[in-house]
């Protein structure tokens, strides 16, 4: 299984989970068609599902094109059918989902919006995680409430160490800024950023980011309370 990183629109990722013996592929979050149609086309895979971690247009742009183009299962969480455009199997909580080689779990985590999911191909520990957890920051509380977000967040501090996190965005190096100014003396972190710059200068994206890296780095996930975790939020959007 590889994951291959396509940059769409302006700051976003999709990504393409590849099973290379079936030539067949599931894509996580397409922002639009476009990137991904090439891949498929020079690579010659099939697209068989599009997972999409919530309903926002910068998530779920491409899933009509590519469905009617490849006839592709659009895969999404139960409680946001009403909002993933195409839908075709919905998932409840924790359900997990196998096809041939290809197998996840879902896991509900709102705050974002309230119907937000990751998903975990737990074999291979790849975790996408969409608008909730960033690489060194998270995301905007637009739907749910602070304490929806930080208990989603919890739940994804509680995967192996060594799972590779894929998000929704580059936000990296301006979350890196903010993770500087609350934890000037984090050495991890200085650490980190150095290599941040060293990847961005050669256009390369700053993802995956592992679970143990941010959980040694990222602001959001080091505070220790909802209390903290508020203000800190609160900081961020005016940041
Ligand atoms: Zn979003
Ligand atoms: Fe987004």
């Amino acid at each position: 299984m590889n994951v291959e990183i396509i940059k769409c629109l302006k700051d976003n990722y999709s990504y393409l989970v590849i099973d290379e013996k079936n030539k067949s592929a599931c894509v996580i979050d397409p922002s639009e068609a476009k990137p991904i149609i090439n891949f498929i086309e020079k690579n010659q895979i099939k697209l068989d599902f599009i997972l999409n971690t919530h309903h926002h247009f910068d998530h779920v742009g491409g899933n009509q094109v590519l469905k009617k183009k490849y006839n592709s299962k659009v895969i999404g969480f139960e409680g946001d059918k009403d909002r993933i455009p195409k839908i075709d199997i919905c998932l409840k909580d924790r359900e997990i989902w196998k096809h041939k080689n290809f197998e996840f779990k879902i896991f509900h985590i709102p705050g974002h919006t309230m119907g937000h999911v990751c998903f975990n191909f737990f074999k291979e520990k790849l975790l996408f995680t969409g608008d909730t957890l960033f690489s060194l920051g998270c995301g905007r509380i637009f739907e749910g409430t602070y304490k929806q977000m930080y208990n989603s967040l919890n739940l994804i501090k509680s995967f192996a160490l060594e799972t590779k996190i894929y998000c929704g965005h580059e936000y990296t190096l301006n979350n890196s800024n903010f993770c500087l100014l609350h934890d000037k003396k984090n050495l991890k972190l200085k650490k980190k950023i150095f290599l941040i710059k060293k990847k961005l200068n050669k256009n390369l994206p700053t993802i995956p980011s592992t679970l143990k890296e941010e959980l040694e780095t990222n602001i959001f996930l080091r505070c220790d309370s909802i209390e903290n975790f508020s203000k800190l939020r609160d900081l961020k959007d005016n940041f």
